[in-house]
């Protein structure tokens, strides 16, 4: 597949690009920033963009969305309860939740609900290879859980749910927050501390 991780913006996000390297239809996820970096870049790999897929609703990861979807035509995909907290900045065409999936090639992308960080977050599972976390974990943390709409125990069971995926999957966060830009899930369940926190209480007293 053809994979590009774009740290964009003040916040340091990522935006990320995936695409069958054969028949070349891909799909970005969280276009917060830069929609002409995006779209170079899905330019430089003649990526057909067939869907843009937002992993919340917070404004860093939505607010290119529809600037990328007047430009290539792909539809936006999001969470159910994502869908009335865009308020307008981010349109969306298709409602989509756990177990959704799609093929580009031999490639299988699945959607895991991970709520927690926001209503309606998601994952998603990117050919057996990536998994991609949005704000729900990033390398050495995970995202806040005392924004509006958070919750830290439906947090925390997500995060125990990303720990019985397989470790070979790279991790692909949504903030360049880290010490690195990606790491395995193997790598997160040894040395993250939000994935080790034993229980909720050990969870809502980490720093
Ligand atoms: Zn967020």
């Amino acid at each position: 597949m053809i994979f590009e991780q774009l740290s964009l913006g003040n916040m340091h996000n990522y935006t990320y690009l995936f695409a069958d390297e054969l028949t070349r239809e891909g799909f970005i996820v969280d276009p917060g920033f830069d929609h002409d970096k995006i779209l170079a870049t899905i330019r430089k790999h003649k990526v057909n963009l067939t869907r843009i897929i937002l992993t919340h609703h917070h404004y860093d990861h939505i607010a290119a969305a529809n600037q990328v979807k007047a430009q290539t035509g792909a539809e936006i995909l999001c969470h159910r309860e994502t869908a009335p907290l865009l308020h307008g900045a981010a349109s969306y065409d298709r409602l989509i939740d756990e177990g959704y999936s799609f093929n580009l090639g031999n490639n299988k992308i699945v959607c895991l609900y991970t709520p927690g960080h926001a209503p309606g977050s998601l994952c998603l599972l990117v050919a057996d290879k990536w998994l991609v976390t949005g704000d729900t974990m990033f390398i050495n943390d995970c995202g806040r859980a005392d924004l509006a709409g958070s919750d830290p125990k439906l947090l925390f069971a997500s995060l125990q749910r990303l720990k019985s995926l397989p470790d070979h999957l790279i991790v692909c966060c949504g903030h360049n927050y880290g010490p690195y830009p990606t790491r395995t899930l193997g790598e997160e369940k040894r040395l993250n501390p939000t994935m080790n926190a034993r229980n909720l209480d050990e969870f809502c007293k980490l720093p």
